[in-house]
C-alpha cells in the first residue's frame, strides 16, 4: 500500500523559497578586511532571481548545463549557490588551490558552460584559457579585478561579463520550477585527487536537501534563526559542509570571510561579527588558537566550532576550551559523504572529565549513514572498538559512483555499493567511530601497524610543536618506518632527543620514529590538509634529513 502523503520533491528551490520569503531580515555579509558588507536574505533572493533570469536570456543556460564558479566566500557567491540550482542547472566550485593543470582539466571533464570568478582570481584563470575546451562560452567577472587579463578571450569565443551589469534592470523574481525530480543533479564537486585524476561527485537535489537537515540537527551544528555560522571552510570544498544552504533552511545568519582567512583577520572578524558557530580543518583552528593566545580578542560569541577533514589533535581541542572556552566538536566526512557523516557529542550524564574519551573520537553517524567495518578478510568485523577495518557507509547523501564513471570502475566502491572510504578504524559497541588513520598513511613497520595520526597528536601536545606531520618511509629492515615531520615554535629550543624521549612516555618502543626533520612549515593540500605525499617525496629526493 502506498502512503497517503504527497510527493513533493527536495529541492534547492524550495531552500531558496523559504530562507527568502520567510526569513527575508537575516543577513548574508562578507568581511572586507575592516568591517562586513550585508545584504539581506530578501535581496539575496531577489538578486538570485536576477541573476537566474541573466543566466537564462543572456547566457543561454538550459537544462542541466554546468555554471562554475572559482570565487571565495562571498555574497555573491551564495548567490550563484541557490541561482544556479533551483533554476535546474548544476552548480559546480572549483578549487582555487588547485594547480593549473587538475583545474583546467576538471573544466573541461564537466563541460562547464559558464565560470564566475572573482576579480581578484583573475591571474588565475587567464593563464588556463588555451587549454580550456569550445564547451566553455562566458566567463562572469565578480567584483574588481584587472580585466585586460581576460583580452584573451573574445578571440577564443569566450564572452566576458561583469556580474553586476548582467543582473541589472532586471525581474527580482523568477518562474523557477517547482517540479524538477529531485534526484537530479544540483551541484558538483571534484575531490582534490591525491592519486590519479579528481573525481567529480555529483550532488542531488534530494541529497543537499536531507543532508541540510542534517547540518541544523541539534547532532551536528544546531543551527536556528538566533544563528550567525561562519563557514570558513571554502564553499569549493565540498558545498562549505552544507552551511550555505542550511542557513537558508532556518534564517541563520551568515558571515563570509571572502579572502581573509589567515589567523588575525579571522580574529578581528569573530570579534567584530560575533559569529555564534564555524567550521573549518584543523590546519585553520591551530593558526587561529596562536593568534587569540598572543593577542586580547573577544571570541565569546562563538558557541560551537565544527572541526574535521583530518584528525583533530587532542591538544588542540583542550587549548581552545581551556584557554578561551571555545567548544571545538569533532566531525568525519568526505567530499563524497556531502561531507557530514559522523559527529562527535559525548552522551549525556557525563563530567566534562568524562566527556573528552568520547570527543576526542571521530563521534557518531547520523540515522541516514550507515557505516561497516571491513576487516582484512574482506568481511565485516564486529562493532567493539577493537577490530579494526576499512570504513565503508552508505546512504542518502553518499555518492555511489562518480560522474563519468557510472561503469562504477572505481575502487572507491564495493561490489554492492557501499563507499570505501579509505579510512582505517574501529566503531565501539555504542557507536563511537575511532579512525587511526588513512589506509594509504599508515606506517607498515614490520608485521606491526604504526599509526601516524597518533605519533602527530602526541607530538602535538608538546608546547614547543607547532605542527607535526609523521609518515612512512622505505626501511630495509622493517620494510616502513616513521618519520617526523616538526615546526617548532619561534622561541622553542627543544631538541629532537627530547621530543623522542617525551613520545616514548606515550607510546611503545617500537613506535618510536628513529628520523626526524625539522621544517619550516608542513605542506599543506588544495584544501588545508596535510600533505603527505610531498613529505614522503620530500624525503625520497634526499630534501629532508
Ligand atoms: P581529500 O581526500 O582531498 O582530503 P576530502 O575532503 O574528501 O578530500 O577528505 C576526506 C578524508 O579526510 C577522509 O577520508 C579522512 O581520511 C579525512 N578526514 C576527514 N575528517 C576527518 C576526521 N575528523 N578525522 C580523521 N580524518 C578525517
Amino acid at each position: 500500500m502506498l502512503s497517503t502523503m504527497q510527493d513533493v520533491p527536495l529541492t534547492v528551490g524550495r531552500i531558496l523559497a523559504h530562507g527568502a520569503g520567510f526569513h527575508g531580515a537575516a543577513t548574508v555579509s562578507t568581511w572586507n578586511g575592516t568591517s562586513a558588507d550585508s545584504r539581506t536574505f530578501a535581496e539575496v533572493g531577489a538578486r538570485a532571481a536576477q541573476l537566474a533570469h541573466a543566466l537564462r536570456d543572456e547566457l543561454g543556460v538550459t537544462g542541466d548545463q554546468r555554471v562554475a564558479t572559482l570565487m571565495w566566500n562571498n555574497t555573491e557567491h551564495q548567490e550563484i549557490y541557490l541561482a544556479v540550482p533551483s533554476m535546474g542547472a548544476v552548480l559546480h566550485t572549483l578549487n582555487l588551490r588547485l594547480p593549473a593543470a587538475q583545474l583546467s582539466y576538471i573544466v573541461n571533464h564537466a563541460a562547464d558552460h559558464a565560470i564566475f570568478v572573482n576579480g581578484s582570481l583573475l591571474p588565475l584563470l587567464a593563464p588556463l584559457l588555451p587549454t580550456l575546451e569550445p564547451t566553455l562560452r562566458h566567463i562572469v567577472v565578480v567584483g574588481p579585478g584587472d580585466r585586460a587579463a581576460l583580452d584573451d578571450a573574445k578571440a577564443r569565443g569566450i564572452a566576458v561579463h561583469d556580474s553586476e551589469e548582467l543582473i541589472a534592470d532586471r525581474p527580482t523574481s523568477y518562474p523557477f520550477p517547482t517540479d524538477l525530480d529531485e534526484r537530479t543533479a544540483a551541484a558538483m564537486c571534484y575531490t582534490s585527487g591525491t592519486t590519479g585524476d579528481p573525481k567529480g561527485v555529483v550532488y542531488s537535489h534530494r541529497s543537499v536537501y536531507l543532508h541540510c537537515l542534517q547540518v541544523i540537527s541539534a547532532e551536528d551544528f544546531a543551527l536556528t534563526s538566533a544563528d550567525k555560522a561562519l563557514p570558513v571552510v571554502p564553499m569549493f570544498h565540498v558545498n562549505a559542509w552544507g552551511l550555505p544552504h542550511a542557513a537558508f533552511m532556518v534564517g541563520c545568519s551568515l558571515l563570509m570571510p571572502d579572502r581573509f582567512l589567515q589567523p588575525k583577520p579571522l580574529a578581528e572578524m569573530i570579534q567584530a561579527e560575533r559569529p555564534t558557530v564555524s567550521g573549518a580543518v584543523p590546519t585553520i583552528w591551530t593558526g587561529l588558537l596562536d593568534e587569540l593566545d598572543h593577542g586580547s580578542y573577544d571570541t565569546s560569541s562563538l558557541r560551537r566550532v565544527v572541526i574535521g577533514g583530518s584528525a583533530c589533535p587532542p591538544s588542540l581541542m583542550k587549548a581552545f576550551e581551556e584557554r578561551h572556552h571555545i567548544t571545538l566538536v569533532h566531525a568525519w566526512g568526505m567530499t563524497e559523504t556531502s561531507p557530514l557523516g559522523s559527529f562527535a557529542l559525548p552522551p549525556g550524564g557525563l563530567t566534562a572529565e568524562e566527556q573528552w574519551p568520547y570527543r576526542l573520537t571521530q563521534g557518531r553517524f547520523p540515522a541516514s549513514v550507515e557505516p561497516r567495518i571491513i576487516g582484512p578478510d574482506g568481511t565485516p568485523v564486529p562493532f567493539d572498538g577493537e577490530t579494526a577495518g576499512e570504513l565503508e557507509v552508505r546512504g542518502p547523501w553518499i555518492a555511489g559512483s562518480y560522474y563519468g564513471d557510472e561503469e562504477l570502475s572505481s575502487d572507491k566502491f564495493s561490489e554492492d555499493g557501499w563507499l570505501r572510504t579509505g579510512d582505517v578504524g574501529t566503531i565501539s559497541p555504542d557507536g563511537f567511530l575511532t579512525l587511526t588513520d588513512r589506509a594509504k598513511d599508515v606506517i607498515k613497520s614490520g608485521g606491526e601497524w604504526i599509526s601516524s595520526v597518533e605519533l602527530e597528536n602526541h607530538l602535538m601536545a608538546h608546547p614547543d610543536v607547532l605542527e607535526a606531520a609523521v609518515v612512512a618511509v622505505p626501511d630495509d629492515k622493517w620494510g616502513e618506518r616513521p618519520l617526523a615531520t616538526v615546526v617548532l615554535r619561534p622561541d622553542a629550543k627543544i631538541g629532537f632527543a627530547e621530543l623522542r624521549a617525551f613520545l616514548a612516555e606515550r607510546v611503545a618502543s617500537w613506535q618510536l620514529p628513529e628520523r626526524w626533520s625539522l621544517v619550516e612549515a608542513v605542506p599543506k593540500t588544495s584544501v588545508g590538509k596535510f600533505d603527505k605525499k610531498v613529505i614522503r617525496a620530500g624525503y625520497a629526493a634526499g630534501e629532508l634529513d
